[in-house]
């Protein structure tokens, strides 16, 4: 039995103004049937660390440099956000993919000097409109996974995001159908990768997420959790999300 994990990406938003949100989903995250964690950016990390680390909420950053230290300006390493108190960070978003150019083997670097510094990692994949619409997503998304997994990769600290690309801040979403379908196939991708230890692993559904869509999508089989953009900067949008696996029909 996979608990579900609801996880919140803020990108670049947020000020320490903001951070009252945190409170506020630190307070309903105290009562939800699932893990909760915030990805924000570094500029909050430490406030947000010593305003409500250690509680409901998983604080976490949002990449990571591979390397632990160096001529790198600009970047931030494992052993710097492990310092700022982050438990865990995001690789591979798409907009890092897109905007950075990252590689699979840079996620996959990425990810390793994570674990290595004892950071736990949610790890993104994701195909764009253009290779759904050439029959491709499948083909994408599990050459994604498998390029770009970490030496090592386990349950205990690592989970995947499926997040379609044309999904992300556009208000659409696949079908809950199309949902399962992915995440049948990253299961199935993830067996022949890491045997057993694929069962334990939690997938993750990414892409406009809402209090609306999230009980049915959290519902869908091999969804294990939700990565959530826009619907995740205020509590009133994100408490519902976190309030939803708790209405879900016991598995
Ligand atoms: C994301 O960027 O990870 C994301 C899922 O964004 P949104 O929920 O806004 O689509």
């Amino acid at each position: 039995m996979r608990r579900k994990l609801v996880a919140g990406n803020w990108k670049m938003n947020g000020s320490l103004e903001a951070l009252a949100e945190v409170d506020g989903i630190a307070a309903a995250a105290k009562g939800a049937n699932c893990d909760v964690a915030l990805a924000l950016p570094a500029t909050l990390l430490l406030s947000a660390v010593e305003r409500v680390g250690g509680s409901s909420v998983a604080i976490g950053a949002q990449d990571v440099h591979p390397a632990e230290k160096g001529a790198h300006t600009g970047c931030i390493s494992a052993v710097m956000l492990k310092d700022a108190g982050a438990s865990f960070t995001l690789v591979g978003h798409s907009e890092r993919r897109a905007d950075q150019g990252e590689t699979d083997a840079d996620v996959r670097a990425k990810a390793e000097a994570a674990r290595r510094h004892g950071l736990a990692v949610i790890l993104c994949v994701g195909e764009t409109l253009a290779e759904r619409d050439a029959g491709r997503a499948e083909a994408v998304v599990t050459g994604q996974l498998e390029g770009s997994l970490p030496e090592g990769a386990a349950a205990e600290w690592l989970s995947i995001a499926y997040e379609p690309v044309w999904a992300i801040g556009t208000g659409r979403t696949p079908t809950v159908a199309d949902v399962a379908a992915m995440h049948g196939a990253i299961r199935a991708k993830l067996r022949e990768l890491v045997g057993t230890e694929a069962e334990a692993m939690r997938l993750l559904y990414g892409g406009s997420v809402t209090g609306e869509n999230a009980a049915e999508l959290l519902d869908a089989g091999d969804v294990d959790g939700a990565l959530v953009g826009g619907a995740s900067l205020t509590a009133v949008k994100f408490v519902p999300i976190i309030e939803a696996p708790a209405r879900l029909p016991v598995s």
